[in-house]
């Protein structure tokens, strides 16, 4: 029989394939396989983040690849090794000055420029990619069905994808562009609202001014154009979309080229802060072709994803090592947005290499201008602003009752506990009076679905984000 080490190889090769390649990097790549006793393999990591990581998001799939590679199956269990995470940490420190002069190398390749230029014609930001998308649970769909439509998979027509700002919308939006154009060679518009509605007003009227509308012929060959840079593609990503919500002529010019796409054929994805129903003036014939698409919403990620963005941060050329407590510190302080979370990280960044200092804690709690004397958010804190929220005590959510309005708020208690604090579901199970796993478990995931359906509970659960964030 081969040895473990071969074994996990082609674990892993399976795993390449089936998980996004940044939560592979992140996550997979740093396992190292230790033993295999009494049908369970243990796995080392070097960051105590992974294992609840990789066993809550991609349980099944590894589990599934474990039991190919080895024909029956087997348990694992994933440990944090100090050796491990001092080697990872050395290893970071060197490859970052190979990592530069290769990329330098890349720039020089006269191809690259010509790429470059293709997707500049297309509004595309070549830093927003897949492969550097973090994948958690909150947007596992969002990134999945965003890289199956990319691949060319009829998923859904048009995509719409909605939630908070700086939750990943834009950076999955041009993912899609660039990934549908540079391997499938797609033509691709990447356009905001915003960009749209000064596009066509500059068509419509000369030099800007209203008051002078373009007349007959010149008008008419000026729109031919417009409509062409919007209809003749294949995928057509519109940013933003609730600012065109009540500019009657702009919503009315979105229409037909919606509609001139839709029969085509061609591939129409929206991003927005709300669901269709909910964008205040939108005209109804709007909100009705949106819905008829398939909707999708992005959430805030979870601690361990959120860290995982801010070690890809930690990787980029030229950026300041952090350890592991700064990345965790960071990653709890920058909770619902991660373009704050990103800024938190270049101000340290900044503030370290203009100073010459070491990103220790107390220096960074500097950098991003962060007091102690906030309250310290727990479980506890979370319960009680939920049972205040909901008119309820403390003692109802801990309890055992099971009135309909009670085990509501506390599925709410746990859905918020795990999503801001990023606690383990046992965790939450004791603070909860001492519930199963499981049960929480349930509880979160019937939240997430219901949330999917009910504008309501998304609105209740932002509004007691932000109380709890602002205590
Ligand atoms: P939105 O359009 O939802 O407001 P963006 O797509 O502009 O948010 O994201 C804000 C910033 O956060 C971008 O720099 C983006 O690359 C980064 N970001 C958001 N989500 C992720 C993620 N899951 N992985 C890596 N970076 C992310
Ligand atoms: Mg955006």
């Amino acid at each position: 029989m081969a040895n473990l080490d071969e074994q996990w190889t082609k674990v892993r090769k399976i795993l390449e394939e089936k998980i996004p390649s940044g939560s592979y990097n992140a996550w997979v790549l740093p396992l190292v396989p230790s033993e295999l006793c009494d049908g369970k393999i243990t796995l080392l990591t070097p960051h105590g983040f992974t294992a609840m990581t990789l066993k809550t998001s991609y349980g099944d799939v590894i589990a599934k690849a474990l039991s190919e590679v080895f024909g029956e199956n087997l348990n694992f269990e994933i440990l944090q090794d100090e050796k491990l995470l001092e080697a990872y940490e050395k290893e970071q420190k060197k490859s970052k000055k190979s990592d530069r002069t290769q990329t330098e190398n890349q720039f020089k390749e006269s191809k690259y420029d010509g790429l470059k230029q293709m997707l500049s014609d297309c509004h595309l930001n070549t830093k927003y990619k897949f492969e550097n998308f973090i994948v958690g649970g909150a947007n596992k769909f969002a990134y999945g069905v965003s890289k199956g439509i990319a691949e060319g998979k009829s998923l859904g027509n048009p995509l719409f994808i909605y939630g908070g700002s700086g939750l990943g919308k834009t950076h999955l939006l041009h993912a899609i562009g660039y990934y549908a154009m540079t391997k499938r060679n797609k033509r691709v518009k990447y356009v905001t609202a915003e960009e749209f509605l000064n596009d066509l007003l500059e068509h419509l009227y000369l030099g800007g001014e209203k008051e002078t509308f373009k007349k007959g012929a010149e008008k008419s060959k000026k729109m031919i154009k417009f409509r062409q840079k919007y209809r003749d593609v294949d995928y057509l990503l519109i940013d933003d979309i609730q600012f065109i919500a009540g500019k009657e002529r702009t919503e009315e010019e979105m229409f037909n080229t919606f509609n001139t796409l839709y029969s085509a054929g061609k591939q129409i994805v929206i991003t927005s802060d709300k669901p269709p129903a909910e964008i205040d003036h939108l005209s109804d014939r709007l909100k009705t072709r949106f819905e008829g698409g398939l909707l999708v919403d992005i959430g805030i990620p979870d601690l361990e994803t959120r860290m995982a963005i801010v070690k890809q941060l930690v990787n980029t050329d030229g950026a300041i090592h952090l350890s592991l407590e700064v990345i965790e510190f960071l990653a709890q302080v920058y909770k619902n947005n991660i373009r704050e979370l990103e800024k938190g990280f270049n101000n340290v960044n900044a503030y370290c290499s203009i100073f010459e200092k070491e990103p220790t804690l107390d220096v960074v709690k500097k950098a991003i201008n962060y007091h102690d004397d906030k309250k310290q958010i727990t479980a506890d804190v979370v319960i009680d602003e939920v049972a205040k929220f909901y008119g309820l005590t403390v003692d109802d959510i801990k309890g055992s009752s099971r009135l309909g309005k009670i085990a509501y708020a506390r599925k709410v208690a746990v859905y918020i506990t795990r999503e801001l604090l990023g606690s383990s579901w046992q965790f939450i199970g004791d603070s909860l009076g001492g519930r199963k796993h499981t049960t929480i478990m349930v509880s979160h995931k019937s939240i997430e679905d219901e949330k999917r359906i009910s504008s309501k509970l998304c609105d209740e659960i932002n509004t007691l984000f932000n109380i709890i964030n602002q205590l």
